[in-house]
C-alpha cells in the first residue's frame, strides 16, 4: 500500500508518501512561519493563500521524491479537521480533485490522530497505550486500546501547552513560534522562580495553563514595578519546569492506572528537550512501559503522520467521499 498524505490544517503545507503505514518514502513540508512571524501568530487568510500557492508543488515534489506517479498510489489521506477552516479546505479540495482524477479512494484523517501515529513511523505501536498530545492547539491524554480507538481521558481546560509557550515567549519578546526559544533559554537558566502548578482535582487528568501564564506575566510586571530585572533564562526555566512537572506526573499516573505497554509523546511540544528528558527519566525504572518519542521532524505538523493514520483507516475500510468537508472543531473519536 502506498498512501499519499496531505496536511494543510494550519501553517504548513505538507505532502508525503508512506509505504504500508510505516515507511516514509517522501515527506515534504513547506512552512509559512516567516510570513506569520511579523504578526506574532498565524493569520488565517495568509495561511490559506500560501496553501493555494504551495499545494500542487508540494504534492508533486512528494511523488517525485518517492519516485512515483498517481498510478502507483493506493489511496489519498487528508486532514479533515481540526484546524483553520480555510486552510483545511485547500488540502481537502486538492485531495478530492486528485482522488477523482486518478480514481483513488480518499480517507479523512483527524489531525491529532496523525500526531499520535507519527510514532508508528518510528516503531510499532503496542496496546494498550497512553498518548500525551501536546501541540499548539491541544493538550490531551489519549487512551488507546487498539488501532483507531481513541479515548480522551484528560484535556486542557484553557490554553494548550504550545499556546502557553507561545504566549510566554511573546511577553519575553521572543519571536513566533516561541516554544523552541523558551526551550533553549530554559536550558541556560535555573528554575529558581516559584511558579504555580495546576494539578486540579485529586484524580483529574485535565490540564490548565492559563494561571501559569498569568503568573509569568505578573512576575515580570511586579519586578519592573520594583525597578528590578528578572533573568529571562531563569523565568523560562521556571515556566518550563512547571509545565513539564504537571505533564509528566499526570502521564505517569495514567500509564500506571491504565496498565499500558507504551507511552507515546506527540505534537509540536513533543520537540521540547526538557519534556523529552523528563519523561525518559520518569519511565526509566518502570518495567514493561516503553516510551516512544518521534524525531523532531515528525513532532511538528507534517503529512507523513497523516498518511500513517490514514493507513490504519484504509485497513479498516473507512473511507471518505467527494462530499468531504472541513471540520474546524472535529472531536477525536474512535474510528471503530
Ligand atoms: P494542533 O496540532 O493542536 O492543531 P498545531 O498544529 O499548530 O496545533 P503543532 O505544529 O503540533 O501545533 O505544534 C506547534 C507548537 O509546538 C507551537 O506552539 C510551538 O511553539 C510548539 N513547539 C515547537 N517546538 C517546541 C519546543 N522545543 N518546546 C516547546 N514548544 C515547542
Ligand atoms: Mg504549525
Ligand atoms: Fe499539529
Amino acid at each position: 500500500r502506498y498512501i499519499l498524505g496531505i496536511e494543510t490544517s494550519c501553517d504548513e503545507t505538507a505532502a508525503a508518501v508512506i509505504k504500508n503505514g510505516r515507511t516514509i518514502l517522501s515527506n515534504i513540508v513547506a512552512s509559512q512561519i516567516d510570513s506569520h512571524k511579523r504578526f506574532g501568530g498565524v493569520v488565517p487568510e495568509i495561511a490559506s493563500r500560501h496553501h493555494v500557492e504551495q499545494i500542487t508543488v508540494v504534492v508533486e515534489e512528494a511523488l517525485q521524491k518517492a519516485n512515483m506517479t498517481f498510478q502507483d498510489l493506493t489511496a489519498i489521506a487528508v486532514t479533515e479537521g481540526p484546524g483553520l477552516v480555510g486552510a483545511l479546505l485547500i488540502g481537502i479540495n486538492a485531495a478530492k480533485a486528485l482522488a477523482f482524477a486518478h480514481n483513488l479512494p480518499i480517507i479523512g484523517v483527524h489531525h491529532i490522530a496523525g500526531h499520535i501515529y507519527a510514532n508508528q513511523l518510528v516503531h510499532e505501536l503496542s496496546f494498550p497505550l497512553i498518548a500525551l498530545v501536546v501541540s499548539g492547539g491541544h493538550t490531551e491524554l489519549v487512551y488507546m486500546k487498539e488501532h483507531g480507538s481513541f479515548e480522551v481521558i484528560g484535556e486542557t481546560l484553557d490554553d494548550a501547552a504550545g499556546e502557553a509557550y507561545d504566549k510566554v515567549a511573546r511577553t519575553l519578546n521572543l519571536p513566533y513560534p516561541g516554544g523552541p526559544h523558551i526551550d533553549r533559554l530554559a536550558h541556560e537558566g535555573m528554575a529558581s522562580i516559584d511558579l504555580p502548578r495546576a494539578w486540579l482535582e485529586e484524580r483529574s487528568y485535565n490540564f490548565s495553563f492559563s494561571g501559569l501564564k498569568s503568573a509569568v506575566i505578573n512576575t515580570l510586571h511586579n519586578a519592573s514595578q520594583r525597578g528590578e530585572t528578572i533573568d529571562p533564562k531563569n523565568l523560562a526555566a521556571s515556566f518550563q519546569a512547571s509545565v513539564v512537572d504537571v505533564l509528566v506526573t499526570k502521564t505517569l499516573r495514567a500509564a500506571e492506572e491504565y496498565k499500558v505497554k507504551q507511552v507515546l509523546l506527540a505534537g509540536g511540544v513533543a520537540a521540547n528537550k526538557g519534556l523529552r528528558s523528563a519523561l525518559e527519566n520518569a519511565l526509566i525504572d518502570k518495567q514493561g512501559i516503553e516510551l516512544m518519542i518521534p524525531p523532531l521532524s515528525l513532532c511538528t505538523d507534517n503529512a507523513a503522520m497523516i498518511a500513517a493514520a490514514g493507513d490504519v483507516l484504509y485497513q479498516k475500510g473507512i473511507f471518505g467521499d467527494l462530499k468531504m468537508n472541513a471540520h474546524p472543531g472535529l472531536p477525536l473519536t474512535s474510528y471503530l
